[in-house]
């Protein structure tokens, strides 16, 4: 999430929380659509603008479809992707929601570059051959 990600959320939303319509403003929270505590991230496709008690009333539940819908045609267009797993968990099968989500998000995990591979030096530095004394 950047703040321009954030402006563009609020001209999207026109200003309102995505919950309750109401004018939010500069009071607005981040609310993840897809709750933390489901893997959620903060890409800025699983984040909307909402006032405190509309983030807080939603709690850790997952979104129903069509608030799905809704998000997915505030977007359509605009550079804000939705997030991959809102799109698995739309097209679950009644029952499966969790499992959806669980394995889009793993899915999502397993394309993410390896931070140990990225990071790890191209050639280890050489042992500096031992001085021989004379
Ligand atoms: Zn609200």
């Amino acid at each position: 999430m950047t703040r321009d990600d954030a402006t563009v959320m609020d001209i999207l939303q026109g200003g309102r929380c995505f919950y309750c319509d109401a004018p939010v403003g500069a009071k607005a929270t981040f609310d993840h659509v897809i709750p933390q505590c489901y893997g959620g991230t903060d890409d800025p496709g699983n984040i909307v603008l909402a006032h405190r008690r509309c983030n807080q009333r939603k709690a850790d539940r997952l979104p129903d479809s069509d608030t799905i819908d809704r998000l997915i045609a505030m977007r359509r267009g605009s550079r804000i992707a939705i997030w991959p797993p809102l799109l698995a968990l739309r097209h679950a099968a009644p029952g499966q929601a969790e499992i959806a989500v669980a394995r889009a998000v793993a899915a999502l995990r397993d394309l993410a570059p390896s931070p140990v591979a990225s990071s790890a030096p191209t050639a280890a530095p050489q042992p500096s051959a031992p001085q021989r004394g004379r």
